[in-house]
This record gives structure tokens, sequence and C-alpha cells, in this order.
């Protein structure tokens, strides 16, 4: 029985290394990101079994990421190889110390042609834990139907649906994912959503509002990641707060990711909703003070460094 299964699409990464526009003969880093793909990488580095389902070309970058997330340990074989159309990719310019614009290659390729048919649904249904994000449904409509279709698998099997909105605006209007959202929250029994992001679904207000307001829509949990401030949750009516860890910033991409890998972690290993937010926490202090979106993520027996008091550990 699989701990987690995830759907979604993963683009590989060229990201410049050093500060300026894209130049003939810049040094840059390759490498891939996926929403999905971080979670269920934060998930297998922590001891948990992760399935994940999507589209790649059947091009270099294609194989690089499935190659990849194999030797993270991630399970690739629902993975499809679409030969039609190629690999999304992302080019991260570091365009001066403090600004990162990040182009996306994305529209009509093989992410984007994720189907139902690519779903499992057996699979699902034997899952210990389904996580979706808001990005599938806004590729296409049959990556959207796609969706629906993993999370009425886990419904129909009792298998809980863990959802994090990651809005992208480049996507979709506020209107048009709000709409998708809501019906997501209500299937959901797991959310997770910026203060901002909630406030698309439910009347703007306090965090504490907008939580309750979220979990009055369904879920038994509702989390809000807070960047720098730690995170908020309401679980079965009860509201739980951490603060985050002090760490140096060096790339925020993919600290929600790992929080959510964090956080489902800790809820597999049945541990109480504090719990679960210090690991989200911890993790995502791991993922924004490395470079990359999920490079930085740790491993169980890494957990405590941050505990330390020590900056080198012997
Ligand atoms: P992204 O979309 O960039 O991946 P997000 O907006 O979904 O991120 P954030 O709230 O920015 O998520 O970050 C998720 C978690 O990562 C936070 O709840 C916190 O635990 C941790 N985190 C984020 N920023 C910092 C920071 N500057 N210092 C310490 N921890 C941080």
């Amino acid at each position: 029985r699989v701990d987690v299964v995830t759907l979604g699409e993963t683009m590989a990464l060229v990201a410049a290394t050093t500060t300026g526009s894209f130049a003939v003969g810049a040094p840059a880093r390759i490498s891939f990101g996926g929403a999905e793909t971080n979670v269920a990488i934060g998930l297998s580095r922590l001891g948990h079994s992760a399935t994940w389902i999507g589209r790649l070309g059947a091009d270099p970058l294609g194989h690089l990421v499935k190659d990849a997330l194999r030797g993270e340990g991630v399970d690739v074989s629902h993975v499809r190889t679409d030969s039609e159309v190629p690999t999304g990719l992302m080019l991260r310019e570091h365009r001066t110390a403090d600004r990162v614009r990040v182009s996306y290659y994305r529209r009509g390729l093989a992410g984007s042609r994720l189907t139902p048919d690519d779903v499992d649904t057996d699979l699902v249904a034997a899952a210990r834990t389904l996580h979706v994000s808001g990005i599938t449904p806004a590729l296409s409509e049959s990556a959207r139907a796609a969706v629906h279709t993993a999370v009425d698998a886990a419904r129909a099997a009792g298998v809980p649906v863990s959802f994090d909105f990651n809005y992208r605006a480049a996507l979709w209007s506020v209107t048009e994912a709000g709409a998708a959202f809501r019906d997501l929250v209500a299937a959901a029994d797991i959310v997770f959503a910026g203060d901002e992001e909630a406030a698309m679904v439910v009347p703007a207000g306090s965090v504490e509002e907008v939580a309750k307001e979220l979990a009055a829509l369904g879920p038994a949990q509702v989390v809000l990641k807070r960047g720098a401030a730690g995170a908020y949750a309401v679980v079965d009516g009860e509201s739980f707060t951490e603060p985050a860890l002090a760490v140096s910033l060096i790339d925020p991409v993919g600290a929600g990711d790992a929080f959510v890998a964090g956080y489902l972690s800790a809820t597999l290993d049945g541990l109480d909703p504090a719990q679960r937010l210090r690991r989200g926490n911890v993790c995502g202090a791991f993922a924004v003070s490395v470079a990359g979106d999920w490079e930085g993520l740790p491993r169980r027996s890494e957990l405590a460094t941050m505990d330390a008091t020590e900056n080198v550990a012997r």
C-alpha cells in the first residue's frame, strides 16, 4: 500500500548560476521541478513511499526527470511517455541580485496532456493519501478531468485527499481558479493555502477567520503556510500556530512544497497537529536555505539538525 499518490506536471529547468540576463556562454544549472514531484521527493527522503503520475516527452529532458525521480526513490511506473510533444521547460534568470525571472515553456507540452486515462484508480484507492495541487486543473481540460478522476477515486475508497492551492496567476484568473479551488477544498480532507490564496475562496479576514471559513467548507485540516511567519492550522476545530525556523534565505521557491511534504510525513507517522506543523516548518526551512526547488529537502535523519545550536556538526 503506497503512502502517497500524487499527479501533475513536472518540467525541466535551466537556471542561470550567475546574475544578469541570459547570455551566450553564461553558466547554468540543469534540473527540474514541479509542485507534486517536489512533494513526492520530500516524502521519499523522509522514508515514505510515493508514486507520481504524470507525462513526460520522449526526449533527453524527459529521461532526465524520470531518472532523477527514480533515483530519489519516487515510483515512476505510472509515468507516461508522450512521444508527440516535448517535455516542458522552465528558464530561470537571476536578473539582478534580488529579482528572479522564470519563463515557462509548457503550453500544450507533455505535462499538460495528462488525461483521466493516465490515472490508475485502483492505485489511488489503495493509497494512504492522495495529494493534488491547484496547478494541474489549470493546465488543460484533460488535466483538470484527471485531477477529478483521482479525487473521486480517493473519496469513494475513503482515502484522505490533500490539496494545496498553488495558485499560478499566469495560468488562470482568480475568478476561474477560485471556483475550481472551492470544489477541491470541499472534496479534500487536508487543505494547504497561503493567506492570499485562501481569500480566493472565502472572504478575506484574519488568519483565524480565513482558516475557519475554509474548514467550514468540509476539510478536517486547514493549514495556512505563512512564509517567515511559520504556519497556522485548524484541525478538527482546534487551532494551532507554529513559528518558522530562523534560517538564511537563499531560494524561497519550493518552500511550500517542502512544507507539505513535512506535514504529510508527520500525519502519516501519526503525530499530533503541532508536530505536523513543526515538521512542515523544518522542511520549509531546509528548502529556503538551499538553492533549488527540492534539492535541499531533508532526509529523515537530518530533521533534527535544524534544532542544533552549533553551525557545524562533526
Ligand atoms: P512557494 O510557493 O514559494 O513554494 P508558499 O508560498 O507555498 O511557497 P511559504 O508560506 O512561502 O509557502 O513557505 C512555506 C513554509 O516554508 C513556511 O510555512 C515556513 O515553514 C517555511 N518558510 C518559508 N519562508 C521562510 C523563511 N524566510 N524562513 C524560514 N522558514 C520559511
